[in-house]
Formats: C-alpha cells, sequence, structure tokens
C-alpha cells in the first residue's frame, strides 16, 4: 500500500505513521526524520538545511524530491511505504506522480489529518520524545506515567525539537497554509483523498485511520 499522511504540524501525522507501521506492516518514510539525522551527522546535506529548519522554512523541492525518489527506490519500499512529510508542495507532489508512474506503483490513499492551529500550537509547545525509543508526549495531553521515565523503554533522557519554538511553529504553520494546503484540493480531484477528524484523541483518530485502510486492503 502506499500512503501519504497529510497535515499540518502537530497533526499527528507522525504518531498515526508508527501505528500503521505496527498495524500494516508498511514502512514510514518520515523526510522530517531524514533531514534531522542528516544534521545531526553533519553531512553537506545537513549542512545545507539546518538554517531553513530551524526557521520553519521549507527546504527546496529538488533537494526533497531526490531524497524521496532515492529512498523509495530503495528494496524495504517494494511492498509500499507511507509517506510522513512529503510532499509538501504542489512541484513535490506532481514529482511523486511521475516517480511512482515510473516504478508502476501508483498511490492508494492520501490521509488528511484536519485539526485548527489553536490546537496545533499547543500540541507542539508541549511536546517531546524519548532518546531511546523515539516514543512520543506531550506535557499536558500524554504525559509520562512515572517522571523523568519513558513508558515504552524505561529511557530517561529526552529530545525536544529546536523547531518546536513558538516562533518557529508560526512560520512552519504559515509554510502550511500557503504551500501543502493546496495539496488536499490537488487530491481530492484525484479521488484519492480521505480525511479524518485529527482533533479525537490518538486512539480515536487510529481507530477512524485503520477504517479507511481496512476498506482499501
Ligand atoms: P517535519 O518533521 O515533517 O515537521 O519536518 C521538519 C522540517 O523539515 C520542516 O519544517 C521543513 O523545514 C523540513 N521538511 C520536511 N519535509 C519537507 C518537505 N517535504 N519539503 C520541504 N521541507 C521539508
Amino acid at each position: 500500500m502506499k500512503l501519504i499522511l497529510l497535515g499540518p504540524p502537530g497533526a499527528g501525522k507522525g504518531t498515526q505513521a508508527v501505528r500503521i507501521e505496527e498495524n500494516f506492516g508498511i514502512i514510514q518514510l518520515s523526510t522530517g526524520d531524514m533531514l534531522r539525522s542528516s544534521v545531526a551527522s553533519g553531512s553537506e546535506l545537513g549542512k545545507k538545511v539546518k538554517s531553513i529548519m530551524e526557521s520553519g522554512g521549507l527546504v527546496p523541492d529538488g533537494i526533497m524530491i531526490d531524497m524521496i525518489r532515492d529512498r523509495i527506490s530503495k528494496n524495504d519500499c517494494s511492498a509500499g511505504f507511507i509517506l510522513d512529510g512529503f510532499p509538501r508542495t504542489t512541484a513535490q507532489a506532481e514529482a511523486l506522480d511521475v516517480m511512482l508512474m515510473n516504478f508502476n506503483k501508483p498511490l492508494d490513499a492520501v490521509i488528511e489529518l484536519k485539526v485548527i492551529d489553536d490546537v496545533l500550537i499547543k500540541r507542539i509547545a508541549g511536546r517531546f520524545t524519548c532518546a531511546n525509543c523515539g516514543e512520543g508526549y506531550n506535557k499536558e495531553l500524554k504525559p509520562l506515567k512515572k517522571d523523568g521515565v519513558c513508558d515504552k523503554c524505561g529511557g530517561l533522557s529526552f529530545k525536544f525539537r529546536k523547531d518546536d519554538r513558538e516562533d518557529t511553529v508560526a512560520a512552519r504553520l504559515k509554510a502550511y497554509h500557503d504551500m501543502t494546503a493546496p495539496l488536499i484540493p490537488y487530491y481530492s480531484k484525484k479521488d484519492v483523498l480521505f480525511s479524518v477528524d485529527g482533533m479525537k484523541n490518538i486512539d480515536e483518530v487510529s481507530k477512524d485511520v485503520n477504517n479507511i485502510l481496512k476498506r482499501l486492503t
């Protein structure tokens, strides 16, 4: 199955992608994670994109398109993939259409997670992840059961994203509304768009997403 998770920052794309990966055995491809590991490794690409990411802007289309083309041509994507964070512009969506046509891997569904900006800001402000296993938390919405200890793996250190600061979040939301939101009518016209109420709690959203995917399989 070839899926896209579409939605603003903080809508829950990463959380839902991990669950789809677990439930349906399809690999999650997060362009944000790929870029963050390039930045952490200090690679040439990482040096190029670091300041763009920290300011909340979008990395140039050419870089992103090459990155996804390389990644989806790998063997572990042959059974399908969930794109989390790509495409983010119409140019990326058009390039993806061509790639999928060339690989003969048509898109099965685009799942849009709908959440209003006020809620996104609150969610992003409180989020952090376990530095060991990557489990996501939120100070208010999904706190640790035991202070300072990861519920999932017992890890004791946690990470906050640099671009989750308030000023950067405003820029990221603007980039979403200006550049990414036009993909909703783009995929709706292609009859592959499913919209889910991302304001519900994580388990309810998962249930709605699973119901859509079960109908497709
Ligand atoms: P994310 O983890 O998906 O929120 O992505 C974090 C940051 O990485 C974004 O704010 C952008 O700067 C950059 N980024 C990730 N995916 C893309 C993409 N498809 N196009 C452009 N920039 C991207």
